[in-house]
């Protein structure tokens, strides 16, 4: 085809526009690059560069290979106790060994401009130093939950992210995960009539040596595993508990519960008069689920508080019913929300303030625990 006939047919670029009428078209393109090469209309993404601060079994199984399902997070830098770990660690991640920090000169990271913000996967009695640090090196801050060890330890956290005006987000992944989404989207539809009743049960087998069995780094069923019953609590009622009662049971005969207890039963008092039923143990085979009941029907999400491996089903009376629900990986989810907010500077869905509200209530737990009566969570 000539280039008038090209013309015609509106298929003629700048490029071979130039031809003059009659003259043939190349039949291999002009040394450049073709002019109706179409470049991307936004730019490629920006990562945000995250520090892992703490390289134990969570870190390890469940985070580090969630980073290859997260599209906005890249492991940047690696903060640890142990550098001979750290190195292996960081040969696998790509992550260079220059940026490799230890909790002593962890202030470091405020000169790594690759590092945008840190997740903190320490023992619980750690959270709040590090956080604090972390923010005051002027990074954001993605902290695992139980948030720290104590209501005033949350507070000096929430205090040191608004002075540093840097984001501080608590590792709820369920908040971000679509198992549980959809529960809460179906109460909030009122899908099983008025919300009365929920039962939550987190529970598994705890071997000795654990940070979970250590006082002095604030372990214990309710922080580590009832949090989960407490929070779930929470997000399908979207309601603050006003009333908390709860048990506990520390066997004297097993060593593992010298400093913490086995068991822990809690029940939840809200407004509207939803009852709450949970426990928690780290004495029990592995047992992981709630029940959400309403005035017509309930829900039931079994390994409701697993990494995955979630199952939902709903009975409106007619029967249960399975819900096909497609699973996500609930780290890579929980922190390519935690990047979007970065990168935006759009509010964080489970921010300090969510970790403290389940701080109040773990903290009125043991106080009932210990005076065997019902604590008003009132004011
Ligand atoms: P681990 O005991 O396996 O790891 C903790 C890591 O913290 C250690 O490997 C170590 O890393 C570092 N550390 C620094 N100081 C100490 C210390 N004094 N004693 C022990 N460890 C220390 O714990 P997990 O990975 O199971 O849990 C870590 C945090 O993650 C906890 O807050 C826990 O509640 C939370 N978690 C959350 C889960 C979730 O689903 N969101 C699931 C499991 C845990 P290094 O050697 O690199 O210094």
């Amino acid at each position: 085809m000539t280039a008038a006939g090209l013309l015609g047919a509106g298929l003629l670029n700048v490029e071979t526009s130039l031809l003059k009428a009659g003259q043939e078209v190349p039949l291999a393109p002009p040394d450049k690059q073709p002019t109706d090469v179409k470049l991307p209309d936004l730019p490629p993404e920006r990562k945000v560069g995250i520090a892992i601060v703490g390289l134990g079994k969570l870190a390890i199984e469940e985070v580090l290979p969630a980073f290859a399902h997260s599209k906005l997070t890249r492991v940047n830098a690696l903060v640890s106790g142990h550098p001979d770990k750290a190195k292996r660690i960081a040969a696998a991640y790509g992550v260079e060994t220059k940026r490799i920090y230890d909790y002593e000169h962890f202030e470091r990271l405020a000169d790594d401009p690759s590092v945008d913000a840190v997740y903190i996967i320490l023992p619980n009695s750690m959270h709040a130093e590090y956080a604090i640090r972390a923010l005051k090196a002027g990074k954001h801050v993605l902290c695992e939950k139980p948030m720290a060890s104590n209501v005033s330890e949350c507070e000096q956290m929430i205090g040191a992210a608004k002075e540093a005006k840097k984001k501080l987000m608590i590792a709820y992944r369920l908040r971000y995960e679509p198992f549980n989404t959809s529960a809460i989207a179906l109460c909030r539809k009122r899908a099983f009539g008025e919300l009365k009743k929920i039962e939550a049960a987190n529970d598994q087998d705890v071997k000795a040596p654990n940070i979970r069995l250590s006082k002095a780094l604030a372990g214990g069923p309710v922080g580590d595993v009832g949090i989960y019953c407490l929070n779930a609590t929470r997000y399908l009622t979207g309601e603050e508990p006003i009333e908390v009662t709860a048990f506990a049971h520390q066997p004297k005969s097993d060593p593992r519960f010298r400093e913490v207890p086995e068991s822990v039963a809690f029940n939840l008092r809200f407004p509207t008069g939803v009852l709450a039923s949970c426990s928690c143990s780290f004495g029990t085979a592995e047992n992981r689920r709630f029940r959400v009941v309403g005035t017509s029907g309930h829900l039931t999400l079994d390994n409701a508080f697993g990494y995955r491996g979630q199952e939902m089903s709903i009975n409106l009376g007619d029967g249960p019913k399975q819900l096909a629900i497609t699973p996500a990986n609930h780290f890579a989810a929980e922190m390519d929300h935690f990047a979007e907010s970065v990168l935006q500077n759009t509010p964080v869905r489970t921010p300090g303030e969510e970790g403290l509200a389940d701080m109040r209530v773990i903290e009125a737990i043991a106080e009932s625990v210990r005076s065997g009566k019902t604590v008003s969570l009132k004011g």
